[in-house]
């Protein structure tokens, strides 16, 4: 960590209502910190002594926030999908095989994918925890981690679909003091970059009892809570089933739904739920990528926005997106929810460039310290060439055509470099502190191995990529 000048023929800021353009721009790095933004021909003067990064043929815009996401799952990368039933059927089976080696392997692979795709700071979900953020300490980038906590014991991909999900309350309370031990012993960890949010899985993944004690922790120490909400009929059936409600009136009646709860996909959510969240001050996560291809399905982000929330995007996870690219995401909220509302105005690029950033931050209570490029946040910054063939040409006038390059054409591997609090953790294209060749070889096996013990569940589930094989298309 050092002192740095960044220069851009564009600094995108995001700060004010847009994307915060400076032509011919420049960022001063001052340990892990920002400390001047500006001209850059006045700063170069200023400060002819620093080292130079990036140049004239360059964007420099904040690192993107992936607000949602499992890396500890992602050995199951395309192993559950165009399938009805993605989590009892498609991803349980071999769940239930993994190994501390593979969600540890996993996770790198995919922390390794969202840094080359431009991701800087990941709001992981995932249980077991430990390994992943011995990943984040190692690998150098930001996260705001969330232990899973649910109540439900092994053995989903045997319940019959629709059947009540048996709730273990010894279970879920193991799960809360694990979370509880780790928030304790790692908040602030590596050098700052390691924060915390309660991460209760879903209101049908465990019993009111343990949401209560996780409503007190949330409203009596602040903490955040990222909880997956209304996420598929599935969940919606679970709900009414055990409590005769919908999830969203079900978080009402408990007083869960407050400036402090992160609710991710709101799938099924309707209107009137949507704009209650919203109206309540709660945030959402919006993972297009990943509801578009595990349910078909568009969530009301849209419908949110409008009743005066804030949204952010998340990747969610390799089985059921296939992939861990924001650029990606930014791409599908833009496409997919002009298609549902057939108005190409709607969900413009700036948008999903806000929505990947600063908006992101503020969703996850991060906005003082990261999301766009102003004096005293955390230096967390992209180098972009702008020669890439997918960015070529980019305009400055009597166009802009930023955003939308960045967001239609733009696939991630544009990102040169990559700066996490001061720190260098990718340049050009190079991983700094790892060796991602080696993770990805030693992932590769382990995924066979994975495949290989999960083998006789697979088989004996009524997962449809079984039938697609046995047909021939696959
Ligand atoms: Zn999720």
């Amino acid at each position: 960590m050092g002192e740095y000048l960044v220069e851009g023929k564009f600094v995108l800021t995001m700060s004010g209502a847009g994307i915060g353009v400076i032509e011919n721009g420049a960022v001063i790095v001052s340990g892990q910190e920002i400390s001047q933004v500006g001209n850059a021909e006045e700063l170069k003067e200023k400060h002819a002594e620093l080292p130079h990064l990036g140049g004239p043929e360059k964007i420099v815009m904040p690192g993107l926030i992936d607000a949602h996401i499992h890396t500890g799952i992602a050995l199951l990368r395309g192993t559950a999908q165009d399938t009805w039933n993605w989590m009892q059927q498609g991803i349980a089976p071999f769940k239930k095989h993994m190994q501390p080696g593979d969600v540890r392997l996993g996770s790198m692979v995919n922390i390794i994918e969202g840094i080359k795709s431009g991701t800087t700071t990941f709001a992981d979900y995932d249980y077991p925890l430990d390994e992943i953020i011995n990943n984040y300490l190692e690998i150098g980038s930001r996260a705001c981690l969330a232990s899973t906590i649910n109540e439900l014991s092994p053995g989903m991909d045997k319940l019959k679909i629709g059947e009540l999900y048996p709730l273990d309350e010894d279970l879920g309370r193991e799960r809360l003091e694990k979370a509880l031990e780790l928030m304790e012993k790692w908040e602030k960890g590596g050098e700052g970059r390691l924060t915390f949010l309660l991460g209760p899985q879903g209101p049908d993944m465990l019993g009111e009892k343990l949401l209560e004690e996780i409503k007190d922790l949330s409203q009596g120490y602040g903490y955040k809570m990222h909880m997956h909400v209304a996420q598929g009929d599935r969940e919606i059936d679970q709900m009414e089933k055990r409590y005769g409600l919908r999830s969203v009136p079900f978080l009402e009646k408990m007083g869960l739904i407050d400036e402090n709860l992160i609710a991710v996909h709101l799938t099924e959510a309707t209107e009137e739920e949507t704009c209650l969240l919203a109206e309540k001050g709660a945030k959402m996560v919006h993972c297009p990528g990943s509801i578009g291809i595990i349910d078909g399905l568009v969530p009301p982000v849209l419908e949110f926005l409008e009743a005066g929330g804030s949204a952010g995007l998340g990747s969610d996870q390799a089985p059921g997106n296939n992939c861990n690219n924001m650029f990606n995401e930014m791409k599908m909220a833009c496409i997919l929810n002009k298609v549902k509302k057939a108005d190409p105005t709607v969900m413009p690029a700036w948008k999903a460039l806000r929505m990947a950033t600063i908006e992101a931050a503020g969703v996850l209570g991060m906005e003082d310290t990261i999301g766009s490029l102003e004096e005293g946040k955390k230096a967390d910054l992209l180098i972009i060439d702008i020669n890439q063939p997918t960015l070529v040409p980019i305009l400055g006038s009597p166009i802009r055509n930023i955003a939308p390059n960045l967001v239609y054409s733009a696939r991630g591997h544009e990102v040169e470099t990559v700066m996490v609090n001061g720190e260098l953790i990718m340049e050009n294209r190079k991983m700094k502190r790892v060796d991602e060749e080696k993770i990805c070889r030693e992932a590769s096996a382990a995924g066979v191995e994975l495949a290989k013990r999960a083998e006789g569940d697979i088989l004996s589930s009524a997962n449809e990529m079984v039938q697609l094989m046995e047909k021939g298309y696959l």
